[in-house]
């Protein structure tokens, strides 16, 4: 039979296995007091948003308490990780986020540990909600691009306000309870060049950062590119250039992963590499559905067609749609260009909703250059960092110059020398 994803046959693809949930993506909420004009569930293909109720209501979240308990106890897992998304999941207000939270930890068995997050643009993450959220130990990732002129682009209300200054209020809350924050995912426009977003982030305590490139696939391609084929590219390979030298103590987790990739390390990101689904998505009126990105490919193209009314979430594991997801995520579930390519196990093809085109997954990233480019480029650097610290070593100790040395202990107040980047040369050009 042909899928109906890839166009290839099951007996083309790795053996069917079974895939376990550890992670779950609660769509609390499936309207947003933004309308950023990029977003994944209401800019693209998919438009069921609209069908779905504006929030999850208590009997669907009682249903899907049981559900994950009866999961973790049939499956022995022992560590899950729920994340309240939306739209904006803060429309369901934090209290009832917290009761969410309470009444699924007190579902599963004791010994199973519970991670809660949320995935907010911090509009209505005030005092009061995120006190509420830190007594209930969820975590807050912030969305927000960027300096003003950088989140003014893209994410504005409905009525076209700028949200810069709610969101940043937001992040000046969050550096004040660094228990609970999780991190910033920031969209990257390349007309925003790399130096004005360091600087920007630069000036806040973040635990973690994460730059994603705009979705867009095969029937959808990135925008400006039909003008700029390289705007991507070289937009990418600046903002490493800047964190290597100067900014490589934000810890920018896309960079980070294409240094691991080029040491041989695992990947911690699913836009590289490959893994196993993990991940299971419940829309707001209880439904199970795969990856919710992959809404930028096809209408309906995440559901399972299986519900907390209807189904254990093991039947979602089993489902056509996530065994398609698995394989796709394997070797052998690659393009053939994939396939042959030479940095084939650190991109590991890209990421899924990025393949697609003309539908089928059956093709490299359409960010392929770029993960070519960023991959060669990354090699190259640590290579000449490399290099740097090996011919510093050979230096004999009588040619420092502790006239110098001194000085530079000195600038600040003598207490301690100022730190150097991963090249070698001092860091920062800018405070
Ligand atoms: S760089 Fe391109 S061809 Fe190579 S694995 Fe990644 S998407 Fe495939």
């Amino acid at each position: 039979m042909t899928d109906s994803i890839t166009g290839t046959t099951a007996a083309e693809g790795a053996p069917r296995g079974a895939v376990t949930f550890t992670s779950f993506l609660i769509k609390v909420a499936s309207r947003c007091n933004l309308a950023c004009d990029y977003c994944y569930v209401y800019e693209h293909a998919d438009q069921t948003w609209r069908d779905q109720p504006r929030l999850m209501s208590s009997a669907t979240v009682e249903a899907l308490a049981q559900r994950i308990a009866e999961y973790v106890v049939a499956g022995s897992i022992d560590r899950i990780l729920l994340v309240f998304h939306g739209g904006e999941p803060l429309l369901f207000g934090a209290d009832r986020l917290a009761a969410t939270a309470r009444l699924i930890r007190d579902a599963v068995p004791k010994g199973v540990e519970v991670d809660c997050s949320l995935q907010t643009n911090g509009l209505l993450l005030k005092e009061q909600a995120l006190a509420t959220l830190e007594a209930a130990d969820i975590g807050i990732s912030l969305s927000i691009d960027g300096p003003r002129d950088a989140q003014d682009l893209h994410r504005r209300t409905a009525r076209g306000k700028s949200s810069f200054d709610g969101t940043v209020e937001a992040l000046r809350l969050l550096e004040r309870h660094p228990q609970v924050f999780s991190g910033i995912i920031a969209v990257v426009d390349t007309a925003v060049v790399p130096v004005e977003l360091f600087r920007f982030f630069s000036d806040f305590v973040i635990p973690r950062l994460d730059f994603l490139l705009p979705d867009a696939n095969h029937d959808r391609p990135p925008a400006g590119r039909e003008l700029e084929p390289d705007r991507y590219l070289w937009w990418l390979v600046e903002a490493f250039d800047l964190w290597f030298d100067a900014y490589s103590d934000l810890p920018v987790r896309t960079f980070d992963a294409v240094l691991a990739g080029v040491a041989g390390l695992p990947s911690n990101t699913d836009a590289f590499g490959f893994g196993d689904v993990s991940l299971l998505t419940i829309e707001t009126d209880g439904t199970y559905h795969d990856l919710d990105v992959l809404k930028i490919t096809e209408s309906g193209r995440t559901a399972t067609g299986l519900g907390v009314d209807n189904a254990p979430l093991a039947a979602a594991a089993m489902s056509d749609v996530i065994l398609e997801h698995q394989r796709l995520l394997q070797p052998s579930g690659l393009a053939s260009e994939c396939q042959r390519c030479p940095e084939r196990d650190i991109c590991g093809g890209g990421s899924i909703p990025h393949r697609f085109g003309s539908g089928t997954f059956n093709h490299p990233t359409v960010y392929c250059r770029e993960m070519l480019a960023l991959i060669k480029h990354a090699r190259e650097r640590v290579r000449e960092a490399i290099s740097v610290t090996s011919a510093q070593r050979r230096t004999p100790a009588r040619r420092l110059d502790l006239s110098r040395f001194d000085l530079a202990e000195s600038s600040d107040g003598g207490r301690r020398p100022r730190r150097l980047s991963r090249s070698g040369r001092q860091d920062r050009p800018h405070s």
